[in-house]
């Protein structure tokens, strides 16, 4: 998700306001750059999503924070 604003937020307030949690530059989440397919399931609701974007907006709307690899 791109932000217009350039407005200064931890990432407590950032999650608060129901935005993903800015990372480091050039940084991912480990479990996210795996090549090939990608799926993953909500540990809350088992919905499966098949990118970054898709859950992050899950966690936007839910507030479900883990997702596990699900590639079969
Ligand atoms: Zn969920």
């Amino acid at each position: 998700m791109e932000s217009l604003m350039t407005i200064k937020m931890t990432n407590a307030e950032a999650l608060a306001l129901g935005m993903p949690a800015p990372q480091g530059k050039g940084r991912r989440t480990p479990r996210a750059v795996a090549s090939g397919p990608y799926a993953t399931a909500c540990v809350e609701c088992a919905e499966v999503f098949f990118s970054r974007a898709a859950e992050d907006r899950h966690f936007a709307e839910t507030r479900h924070p883990r997702y596990e690899l699900v590639l079969a």
